[in-house]
């Protein structure tokens, strides 16, 4: 197989060229623009590989996008780029606008017109997979599962962006007939995932002994999968998936985030005792504006048709991405000393006072 990969410099894309590149031995053009959220020491395992090619491109450069393709001849493309962070996109959304949707809709033109112009055997087989998340669903009650058919209600300018791109990616099937399939996923954690993100954010912390940031009462759930599971089941959908589905994935682990914090401090008490529990850092701050209560995947039918289930338990999923950061201070510790080192993003200027001046100092 001959597979680009957008975005494979930032967290899940890397840990899919690392699989892609290493495992399966596909033939990989990982094309990324390398914003603050993509490091390419993610790839150093690939990075003399004869099958693994990195093309510094933005996705919105419809010249780029439509010369790195032709010239690739790709069997498939996997579209992972995008800006990921909510917090970031309450703050500064135009980005989200601009790559999620702008982009996406640049990938998906020079896709469809290399594939139209395809052997009748190799259009056949052609493939479009859309990475997106569980996010686009909006808020659950308690009890509730995301199905396929669940409607969109996005709440962030975030789950908006990739939302919109979830049905542009659609209506291209639709009405181009391009090949294209679509996964919603869960909240991903796992070895070298950039440390905004809540469970290197509060593994690093407790680390270093510095206040763990709870949003709001800590009671949101979220649904975790470990990354490894989840490019298993990406590769899995665009290899045996049906063309115009939508495959939902998750790990069946809905957690609390306050849940989440205890047992990472608990795991790192044990690995790495250091005096008192590290619970007691656990500070609970302003909460995220408009923040979603519940996520929770069903992924019954990934399951079912595909045959594909979570290898992990949050438990073992856990344990291996803090042995991961424990080893691999050569990644982490140049982001938290440079590109970001845990500042309080995503808050509304009218949260600067009161709760939120105490979330500023707490990070
Ligand atoms: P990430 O932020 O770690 O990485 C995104 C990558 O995309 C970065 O390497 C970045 O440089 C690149 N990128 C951004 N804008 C680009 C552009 N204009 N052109 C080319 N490259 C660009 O994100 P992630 O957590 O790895 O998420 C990957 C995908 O999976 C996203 O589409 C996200 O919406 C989706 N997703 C993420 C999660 C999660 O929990 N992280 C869950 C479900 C779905």
């Amino acid at each position: 197989m001959r597979v680009v990969v957008t975005g494979g410099a930032g967290f899940i894309g890397s840990a899919l060229v690392r699989y892609l590149v290493l495992d399966r031995g596909w033939d990989v053009l990982n094309v990324d623009k390398l914003t603050y959220a993509a490091n390419l020491q993610s790839l150093a395992t690939v990075a003399n590989k004869n099958n693994h090619k990195f093309v510094h491109a933005d996705i919105c450069d419809a010249d780029a996008m439509a010369r790195t393709i032709a010239e690739f001849q790709p069997d498939a493309v996997m579209h992972l780029a995008a800006e990921s962070h909510v917090d970031r996109s309450i703050m500064s959304s135009a980005e989200f606008i601009k790559t999620n949707i702008l982009g996406t809709h640049v990938l998906l033109e020079a896709s469809r017109h290399y594939w139209d112009r395809l052997s009748a055997e190799r259009r056949e087989n052609f493939r479009f997979l859309h990475v997106s998340t569980d996010e686009v669903y909006g808020s659950l009650e308690p009890g509730c599962f995301f199905v396929e058919s669940t409607a969109y209600d996005p709440r962030s300018p975030y789950s908006a962006s990739k939302a919109s791109s979830d049905h542009l990616v659609s209506a291209w099937r639709e009405t181009y007939g391009l090949p294209a399939l679509i996964t919603n996923c869960s909240n991903n954690y796992g070895p070298y995932h950039f440390p905004e993100k809540l469970i290197p954010l509060v593994l690093l912390n407790a680390l270093e002994k510095r206040p763990l940031p709870v949003y709001g009462d800590g009671r949101q759930v979220r649904d975790w999968l470990y990354v490894e599971d989840h490019v298993k089941a990406l590769t899995l959908v665009l290899e045996r998936g049906r063309v115009g589905e939508t495959y939902n994935v998750g790990g069946r682990a809905p957690m609390e985030n306050i849940s989440v914090v205890e047992r990472i401090c608990d795991v790192l008490d044990a690995l790495r005792p250091d005096g008192e529990s590290r619970r007691k850092l656990i500070t609970f701050v302003a909460d995220r504006p408009g923040h979603d209560r519940r996520y929770a995947i069903d992924p019954s039918k990934i399951e079912t048709e595909l045959g594909w289930r979570a290898q992990n338990t949050f438990e073992t999923g856990i344990e291996a991405t803090i042995r991961w950061y424990l080893n691999n201070e050569w990644w982490w510790r140049p982001l938290r000393e440079g590109v970001y080192s845990g500042a309080r993003l995503g808050l509304l200027p009218s949260q600067q006072d009161g709760a939120g001046a105490l979330a500023e100092q707490v990070v």
